[in-house]
């Protein structure tokens, strides 16, 4: 495929590829697994770290097609089908995406997100979705720990839950494997090769590696790309701190995802290991100077922020204990959505970054459109809502919630 580099243009060479994919998450993961699927030969993925050992390991899982942003819903939406039914999907009997299907539910209070939460639950439901709207005896029903006596709107979406995002990434790594797609851990990407005005291969700690597209899916390490190429890359870093709490009673695989759009930190909650309650903030994090996905402290002062939340929606979760706590890292772009396809300046160079804290949801479906991309195929969904160009003609893909990962 494509023009083949001559050993006068560039650096020696280890091997020529259809495709290279910096970043071993479970975007670059999907994306060779693809690529393969569709036919490509001679895909390579190159990782410093190993497969999902980037942000992808931090993850809370969650899944649902709630968007208020429609493109987003379909993305969602194909990817649930891909996630409810993975064994097969990858044909793999061994495969297993660690799905709790304990469906989602979402509630506002009178206020400024409940036009949103009903024109986003009506769009879903255009859009083919099964979701339901529920009196909070009903919502009491599904999560008897949680109060609803303020709710004004609760939507529930039964075809939706949570997943392991590690689990996922290596299936997808494991069916891509066995497709052919060749996986290389601990090899760092630090520069791009050009060849007669288009990018032709990838220079890295371990020499020069010539394909004839190279797809960037690097999430907080993105800002590559405008070192590289001079292309402006509009992504930050941003840590966000989880917590794990053990209260009196247990939050069970059996009790629905929990998205508070009443709480001012916008909390999202589910299970953590079938007693637990998993808990964050669906808001902006702490904006990071360089992207690093490392472990960082979370403030007590935040501790006691999202336990107030927790215990003025959960009562007998004010007495539940701290079990666990940790941090990850989001790539956030201006409008909390990603930004996926071909850069028309660069040409030969395909990226996936900015998933803004809900890419995980999306990572099949985005996998598939992006190899067909690649491949110059008829894509499933359009690319063009998520292209660079939106940021400099004000198209913006901005959710109706405001900032953060619900978008
Ligand atoms: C705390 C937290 C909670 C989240 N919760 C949810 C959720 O509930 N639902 C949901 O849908 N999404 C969620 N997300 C978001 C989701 O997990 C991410 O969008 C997704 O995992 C990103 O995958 P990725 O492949 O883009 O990135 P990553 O997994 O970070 O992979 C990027 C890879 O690129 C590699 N790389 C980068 N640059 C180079 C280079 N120069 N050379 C070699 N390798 C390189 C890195 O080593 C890394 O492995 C959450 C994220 C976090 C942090």
């Amino acid at each position: 495929m494509g023009d083949e580099p001559t050993s006068t243009d560039l650096p020696p060479v280890t091997a020529t590829h259809d495709a290279i994919v910096i970043g071993a998450g479970v975007i670059g993961v999907s994306i060779a697994y693809h690529l393969a699927a569709f036919g490509a030969r001679n895909v390579v993925v190159l990782d410093r770290g190993q497969v999902g050992s980037g942000t992808s390991s931090q993850s809370s899982g969650i899944l649902r097609t709630h968007y208020s942003v429609p493109e987003n819903v379909e993305l969602a939406r194909r990817s649930w089908q891909v996630f409810d039914s993975f064994a097969a999907y990858l044909d793999d009997d061994e495969a297993s995406a660690g799905l709790v299907k304990c469906g989602y539910l979402i509630a506002a209070p009178e206020g400024a997100k409940l036009a949103p939460l009903r024109a986003a639950l009506m769009a879903q439901e255009s859009q083919g979705i099964a979701v339901q709207v529920l009196s909070a005896q009903e919502a009491a029903l599904r999560l008897p720990l949680c109060r609803f006596d303020d709710a004004a709107l609760i939507g529930f979406e039964p075809e939706a839950g949570f997943a392991d995002a590690y689990l996922v990434a290596t299936g997808f790594a494991r069916a891509a494997r066995r497709r052919g797609v060749k996986i290389v851990e601990g090899v760092e990407v630090e520069g791009l090769v050009f060849e007669r005005g288009r990018v032709a291969g990838v220079e890295t700690s371990q020499g020069c590696f010539a394909g004839a597209t190279v797809v960037s899916a690097q999430n907080i390490w993105a800002r590559d790309i405008e070192r590289w190429t001079g292309i402006e890359t509009p992504v930050r870093a941003e840590r966000h701190g989880v917590l794990a709490l053990a209260g009196p009673e247990p939050y069970t695989f059996s009790m629905p995802v929990y998205k508070d759009l009443g709480s001012p930190g916008m909390l999202y909650c589910r299970s953590y290991g079938g007693t637990q309650m998993l808990v964050s903030e669906g808001g902006a994090g702490e904006t990071l100077a360089e992207p690093d996905n490392q472990q960082g402290d979370i403030p007590i002062d935040d501790v006691l922020r999202v336990g107030a939340q927790v215990a003025e929606r959960f009562p007998s979760y004010a007495a539940a204990g701290l079990a666990s706590s940790w941090t990850g890292v989001y790539d956030v772009t201006p409008d909390w959505n990603p930004v996926l396809g071909r850069l028309p300046d660069v040409p030969g160079l395909v990226v996936a970054y900015g998933f803004s804290g809900h890419g995980f949801k999306l990572s099949p479906a985005v996998g598939r459109v992006l190899a067909q991309e690649v491949l110059g195929l008829p894509t499933d969904t359009s690319l063009a809502p998520y292209a660079l160009e939106r940021f400099r003609s004000g198209r913006l893909l901005r959710g109706r919630y405001g900032a953060g990962a619900v978008s």
